[in-house]
């Protein structure tokens, strides 16, 4: 692929590609394939809206499994175990009308009570019953 022209170090050296970048949170690490624009001159990364949404799924897991909250891929279980729609979730854990697709995309973390509720719901489902999704 052809080689641009940083526009850090102004090298004809940079090109996009995926390549491994460690990400760190709370004294853990994680390596991801990170798509991007790398510069082999100076080694500076520039990672457009796309190339952070290639990852931020993975990377919300990492967080949330840090924080013990449930992951991406765990909402979305609990959810479709309790046979909830993405709007019936918010309106008994809280959130705006996007906030499960949020969730589980990995574009925001879970709230822990939210988190929570959908752990303690999900060890007894008959639960469900009890709580308030509103007027
Ligand atoms: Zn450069």
């Amino acid at each position: 692929m052809a080689k641009e022209v940083c526009p850090l170090c102004g090298a004809v050296a940079m090109s996009r590609r995926t390549q491994a970048m460690s990400y760190h949170y709370k004294n853990h690490s994680i390596v991801v394939q990170q798509p991007g624009a790398y510069c082999d001159a100076c080694d500076e990364s520039i990672l457009d809206p796309s190339d952070l949404k290639a990852t931020r799924k993975e990377l919300a897991a990492f967080k949330a499994t840090i924080d013990k909250l449930l992951t991406p891929d765990e909402i979305k279980a609990a959810r479709k175990a309790l046979r909830l729609n993405q709007g019936e979730a918010a309106k008994i854990c809280g959130g705006g009308k996007n906030a499960f697709s949020r969730y589980e995309s990995g574009e925001i973390l879970i709230p822990r009570a939210a988190s929570n509720l959908l752990t303690l719901l999900m060890a007894d489902k008959s639960l469900l019953d009890l709580v308030s999704t509103g007027a």
